[in-house]
């Protein structure tokens, strides 16, 4: 078996296959986020992008890419209802990160949108809104790099327990790194108190997942801490992760 070192170098001259990626997932699994993260840019680099949501595993993610990478970019979906909290925390971030967000917007404003599908599209038909509003816009995006990394985790919920370390990613036909999925909630938010990082203070008030404000709720001590997304409905993901088929007209996808 090649090492990872050896792998990279033949992988770098050659086409990706999911069969390859499980290889590499394999050897780099028991390693450490910055082996994942190092992994990525040595094979993409400038080709590479981190996607963030402002959760605390975005956090410590960016901190480490600003240590390693700092050029990395690092972009994040403006629904337009995301929390003024969110938006502050970005603003913490490019301060003391110094990240160069970018920022993806559907292209679609609220009006338009309400016009085209009516009021509160989110309380009648979240994966319609999600799908314009998140996962076209990142769609297109992501059409211009050959790999992107997130921060999902393995015990964050079901769907998630089998992701990889890296792996090929269907739907946007790239490479995906996921180097916190083996890492547990506590171990991110050590991360962020030893290195003293900015979070989003909505945590401290029982929101553990934070993401649009219409579809985020508290949670009380021992719920499911992603019960508070679009609590009291069947759906659990925005469908970024997910091989969600576009219904509606691609939007009028911007990144600034
Ligand atoms: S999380 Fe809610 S408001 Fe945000 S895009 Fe999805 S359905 Fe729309």
């Amino acid at each position: 078996m090649p090492t990872t070192q050896e792998l990279s170098t033949q992988i770098s001259t050659v086409e990706w296959t999911p069969a390859l990626l499980k290889e590499v997932s394999a050897k780099l699994e028991g390693g450490s986020p910055q082996d994942v993260l190092q992994w990525g840019f040595d094979n993409f680099g400038s080709e590479i992008v981190l996607a963030t949501g402002f959760g605390p595993e975005g956090v410590a993610l960016m901190h480490l890419v600003s240590q390693m990478r700092p050029e990395t970019k690092v972009f994040y979906l403006d629904t337009d209802v995301l929390f003024s909290n969110t938006l502050e925390l970005r603003d913490e971030l490019e301060k003391r990160l110094g990240i160069n967000f970018v920022r993806v917007h559907s292209g679609l404003s609220l009006d338009e949108q309400a016009l085209r599908h009516g009021e509160a599209l989110w309380e009648r038909d979240p994966d319609t809104c999600c799908l314009m509003r998140k996962v076209i816009p990142q769609r297109e995006f992501l059409k211009n790099y050959s790999a992107w990394i997130t921060g999902i985790r393995r015990d964050q919920t079901a769907f998630r327990a089998n992701t990889k370390l890296v792996e090929w990613d269907i739907p946007n036909k790239m490479v995906k790194l996921n180097p916190l999925a083996a890492w547990t909630s506590d171990q991110v938010w050590d991360h962020i108190q030893q290195n003293d990082l900015p979070y989003n203070i909505l945590h401290d008030y029982g929101y553990p997942s934070i993401g649009c404000w219409p579809c985020t709720k508290s949670v009380k001590e021992g719920e499911d801490p992603r019960s508070g997304r679009w609590a009291g409905k069947s759906k659990t993901e925005c469908g970024i992760h997910l091989d969600v088929v576009a219904q509606v007209a691609p939007a009028d996808t911007k990144s600034v």
